[in-house]
């Protein structure tokens, strides 16, 4: 994994926390160059000088994703620095729970703009580069990009947006030697829920889940590395997601009950 990954450069956004910092500590380990964004500078800067006190090439940009202008930035000081790019993880995301009938349409505005646009601006600015080294181009999706996640209409709704985006990068590059995966982990230990909108767009500011049971970042970061190795096309890491891939053409109605009933149980639930 060390000769594949070593000098390689990687852009990975929201690197300040959870599943994008592992991402981005997991390719520093593995000797790539590795460049982190999002917009919290402090946790940037602190991941940063993690990464390089201990032998790693690493350097932060400040970017919003959901800002076009940000993300060409990011690219432009990224070639600047290095003069490639190798890798382009979009994992920059934001999630909410709220039902649709209750929720202000702000909420959806606002997940469309950090999670679809996000990858849209990222991806267009970093293409070129990607095609030229015949590179990665990776989305972190969730299984609520394969089957409609009750209370997350607006989550569901951008990852769906994000496959159809990415999926269609690929076939148009079939011939340029660009591998392009969509990960989806499963309900990982991280700030997500703490920061999901609610119906009037205020964070949520808890977790209803008992997150020592989840996934560890660490964990979904080291199946990224792995899915890129092997050059996967969808890595699907529960056993959930990959029933949901399975059966929802086969048995959909199934899918529909197993997920409402999921997530009707948790505490809170706006899914009555
Ligand atoms: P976290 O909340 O821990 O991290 C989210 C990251 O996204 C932070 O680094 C945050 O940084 C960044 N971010 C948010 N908004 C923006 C923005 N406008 N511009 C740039 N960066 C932004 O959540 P996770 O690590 O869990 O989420 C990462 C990805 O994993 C998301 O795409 C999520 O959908 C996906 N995922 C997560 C699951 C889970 O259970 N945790 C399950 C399945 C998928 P900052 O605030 O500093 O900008």
């Amino acid at each position: 994994m060390k000769k594949l990954f070593k000098d390689k450069v990687v852009i990975v956004t929201g690197a300040s926390s959870g599943i994008g910092e592992a991402i981005a500590r997991e390719f520093a380990l593995n000797g790539s160059k590795v460049v982190l964004a999002a917009r919290t500078e402090s946790k940037l800067q602190e991941i940063t000088n993690e990464i390089t006190s201990t032998g790693g090439d690493a350097f932060f940009v400040r970017t919003d994703v959901s800002v076009e202008a940000d993300c060409k930035t990011l690219i432009g000081k990224t070639i600047e620095k290095y003069g490639r790019i190798d890798i382009l993880v979009n994992n920059a995301g934001l999630s909410m729970r709220a039902s649709f009938l209750d929720v202000d349409v702000k909420v959806l505005h606002q997940l469309m703009n950090v999670n679809f646009w996000g990858t849209v601006y990222c991806t267009k600015f970093a293409l070129p580069y990607l095609i030229e080294s015949k590179g990665s181009l990776i989305g972190v999706s969730s299984v609520a990009g394969f089957h409609g996640l009750p209370g997350r209409t607006g989550y569901s709704a951008s990852k769906f947006a994000i496959h159809g985006f990415l999926e269609t990068i690929r076939i148009e590059n079939l011939r340029k030697g660009l591998h392009v995966m969509i990960i989806a982990p499963g309900f990982t230990s991280t700030e997500i829920r703490k920061h999901a909108l609610t119906a009037n767009g205020r964070e949520q500011g808890e977790s209803p889940r008992d997150e020592k049971r989840l996934m560890s970042p660490g964990y979904v970061a080291k199946w990224v590395l792995k899915g890129i190795r092997k050059k996967k096309r969808n890595k699907l890491l529960t056993w959930d997601g990959r029933f949901t891939a399975l059966f929802q053409r086969i048995i959909p109605t199934v899918v529909d009950w197993a997920y409402y009933l999921e997530m009707s149980k948790e505490p809170k639930s706006p899914i009555k």
